[in-house]
């Protein structure tokens, strides 16, 4: 079975500054088996009902602003997934998910800026599910859990957000600075819940875990966790990856569930 990934896709501007976290992701996508697709759920695409996208050939999309503009000339020409997107559409409607489709959209950067670096060649297809912040981590998890026999078609799973995602705090937050008691508190909280294999206190992390809402003032880049924690067979074994800070606060860890597959 192909393993499951979380990972913290970090600022746009990564793949022109890729750093440690390049080569975190460089070595990731080496030591995988190579998938037959890739299905993306990231924290830059969001809808009411769960939607996969069926694009053929979906378009890099630059959503974002206020950045060079070498970034906006990049592009991921990956080749869409239809074929695996109706079937991870059909397993939500046996999970008694609503699921709908979408012909249209590319890849946010939430999808290339790691797939770029991880798969540089852009040959192997892509498809993206989008998330429902209004709805519950466990629901997440649910999704999360009706995709897992994707995996036994080779299909690797991305989770794309963030484990501490303040913007706000990163902006105002004087460069050089050592990570805040309640950034690196709540990773590591976060970290043991893993270790431990602990779902259901990470499903009610924003009342158990330390500094919650601070971490997520909105929920949408820690909600692609409970895809990821979903999809796995087993949480305990985790491959903790990437321990950096990025901008004081900003923390890139990964996850690699089931490494053995
Ligand atoms: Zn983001």
């Amino acid at each position: 079975m192909m393993p499951v990934i979380f990972l913290s896709h970090g600022a746009p501007s990564l793949p022109l500054e890729a750093g440690e976290t390049g080569e975190a992701w460089r070595q990731l996508g080496a030591q995988l088996p190579r998938p037959t697709a890739i299905l993306v759920i990231s924290a830059h695409w969001e809808s009411h009902i769960p939607t996969l996208s069926r694009t053929v050939q979906p378009e890099t999309i630059h959503d974002f602003s206020g950045f060079p503009e070498a970034l906006y000339r990049l592009q991921y020409p990956a080749p869409g997934a239809p074929q695996m997107a109706q079937a991870a559409a059909q397993l939500l409607r046996q999970a008694n998910i609503p699921v709908q489709l979408d012909d249209k959209h590319g890849l946010d950067h939430g999808a290339w800026v790691p797939l770029s670096i991880m798969f540089p060649q852009a040959d192997i297809p892509v498809a993206q599910l989008s998330l429902q912040p209004e709805k519950t981590p466990a629901w997440h998890l649910a999704l999360g859990r009706a995709l897992r026999p994707l995996r036994e078609q080779g299909v690797l799973i991305v989770g794309s957000g963030s484990i501490t995602h303040n913007l706000r705090a990163i902006f105002k937050n004087p460069p050089g600075k050592q990570a805040p008691v309640w950034v690196t508190d709540f990773c590591d909280w976060v970290a043991e819940r893993i270790s431990e294999g602990d779902v259901d206190a990470l499903c009610a992390y924003r009342t158990l875990a330390p500094y919650a809402e601070v971490n997520h003032p909105s929920e949408e880049h820690f909600l692609p966790l409970f895809v990821a924690l979903g999809a796995a067979t087993q949480v305990e074994g985790a491959q903790h990856l990437n321990r950096v800070m990025t901008f004081g606060m900003l923390a890139m860890d990964a996850w690699l569930f089931d490494p053995q597959g």
